[in-house]
């Protein structure tokens, strides 16, 4: 029997087009990369990953309306919310097998990995992170949100756990804070570049600890900046569980998340974010949220490799 590690992967993370997604600003094999970086490089038998199932309708149903599920049938939904106009010439069966297939499996991931959270101390799901996710509408890449479909499966089990999110994709995380909203239980930390999508400054209400940054802020500051914060609102929140998403779009050369974080700084940030769970005994779980150049699959990939060899020492 081989043990296993609370580090989520399905074969069908990784989207596949017929080649169009070659042309979009995803990294569509991503997700596989880091996975076979993680098998060659920390050691990991493939069989000690954990492998989720596809988010279920009903689940789907607990934070999404009907309406909008509906309206992802049309290909020109998901063309608009994916940000790839080619898609909309595609026959919307296609997308579901293939794009929406893949998302529902990363939802189901971080649905499992919210639960091994607690159950082992820490997971990690190899994809995941959809911030931009509403209840009644996608955008940003972003069609589930997974994270708001894992924490209320969480609150059935549990109806008064304290939830804390620490979002330091390069990006604002405005769905799930305008699905949860004011809910008392939920604490989300956001650093973001300001000045870039979605600029939602409804959403930015319900972000209890706010830290907008400029565009391509260095390594020193923003280190400085989240080593600072984070034990301050863990402080004050006292969660129960920790929701990191991890967006690696805040790397230097990352089109799309301008931000002029370093590789050194990406590692260093998850190392902060790890410790300060694991050393206040708090479960997390993280996910990956955005990154949109080649680099970013190896640079998450060491960086969980650091995480395992530094923080967790599993
Ligand atoms: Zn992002």
């Amino acid at each position: 029997m081989i043990d296993k590690i609370p580090i989520i992967f399905s074969k069908y993370y990784d989207i596949g087009l017929g080649g169009t997604e070659e042309v979009h600003p995803v990294d569509a094999k991503r997700y596989g990369k880091i996975y076979y970086y993680l098998i060659k490089n920390a050691g990991i038998n493939e069989h000690s990953f954990y492998s989720p199932e596809k988010v279920t309708d009903e689940d789907l149903l607990s934070v999404h309306t009907r309406k909008y599920l509906s309206s992802l049938k049309n290909s020109e939904t998901i063309a608009r919310i994916a940000e790839f106009k080619i898609l909309a010439s595609i026959p919307n069966e296609i997308l579901q097998n293939k794009l929406l297939k893949s998302v529902r499996y990363a939802a189901g991931g971080t649905i499992m990995g919210s639960r091994l959270a607690l159950e082992y101390g820490w997971a990690i799901n190899l994809s995941g992170g959809y911030h931009h996710a509403k209840s009644n509408s996608g955008g940003g890449f972003c069609f589930f949100a997974d994270i708001p479909i894992a924490v209320y499966k969480l609150f059935k089990k549990n109806p008064v756990l304290s939830v804390m999110i620490i979002d330091l994709d390069a990006h604002q995380g405005n769905g799930y804070a305008s699905i949860f909203k004011d809910d008392e239980r939920i604490h989300i930390l956001d650093v973001y570049n300001e000045q870039i999508y979605p600029n939602d400054f409804e959403a930015r209400k319900y972000i209890e600890f706010n830290y907008p940054v400029s565009s391509y802020i260095k390594d020193a500051e923003y280190i400085h900046l989240i080593d600072r914060e984070i034990p301050i609102a863990i402080e004050r929140s006292k969660p129960g569980i920790i929701v990191y998403i991890s967006g690696s779009d805040i790397y230097e050369n990352d089109a799309l998340g301008c931000m002029g974080i370093s590789e050194e700084g990406i590692i260093r940030r998850d190392e902060i974010v790890f410790r300060n769970a694991v050393e206040n005994k708090i479960p997390i779980v993280m996910v990956l949220g955005g990154g949109y150049t080649e680099e970013c699959a190896i640079i998450t990939g060491k960086s969980i490799v650091n995480i395992l060899k530094n923080v967790i020492i599993f």
